[in-house]
């Protein structure tokens, strides 16, 4: 057993092999669930239609279909760009540079204020990127 960071939430945990606690494995399995039950009943959907119906992080779906555990019949490209920085990314809303920053951004803001994630706005976000920090 080592301590490990959640890749997800950060939150410290022993773990052997798994790179995700207990709660956001927990949390994965029931999008995977969810997303199977989905596809079942409506088997050419693409990717970013199961996001769009199903409300879930297109992360979490990438990297199941990376680790084979959703195959999806439809194999739709779709070009997508950093809602940060511009640069073009395939999946998901922001690069990964991003997105670590955004994570690390969130957990500093929520830190400091007391408030919840979903609270910071991207005009903060960018406003900080730009800051004098960078
Ligand atoms: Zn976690
Ligand atoms: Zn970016």
């Amino acid at each position: 057993m080592r301590m490990v960071n959640c890749e997800k939430c950060g939150k410290i945990f022993s773990s052997l092999s798994s790179r995700l606690c207990d709660e956001c494995r927990e949390e994965e399995d029931k999008i995977l669930k969810r997303a199977k039950e989905e596809l079942y009943r409506n088997p050419g959907l693409g990717m970013m239609e199961l996001v769009q119906r199903l409300d879930i992080p297109v992360e979490t779906l990438e990297k199941f279909v990376r680790e084979g555990r959703l195959v999806l019949r439809s194999k739709e490209r779709v070009a997508l760009a950093c809602e940060i920085c511009g640069r073009e990314i395939s999946a998901g809303k922001r690069c990964p540079a991003c997105e670590a920053k955004v994570r690390k951004m969130a957990r500093e803001l929520y830190r400091e204020a007391k408030i919840g994630e979903g609270m910071y706005s991207l005009r903060t976000i960018k406003a900080r990127r730009e800051g004098p920090h960078e």
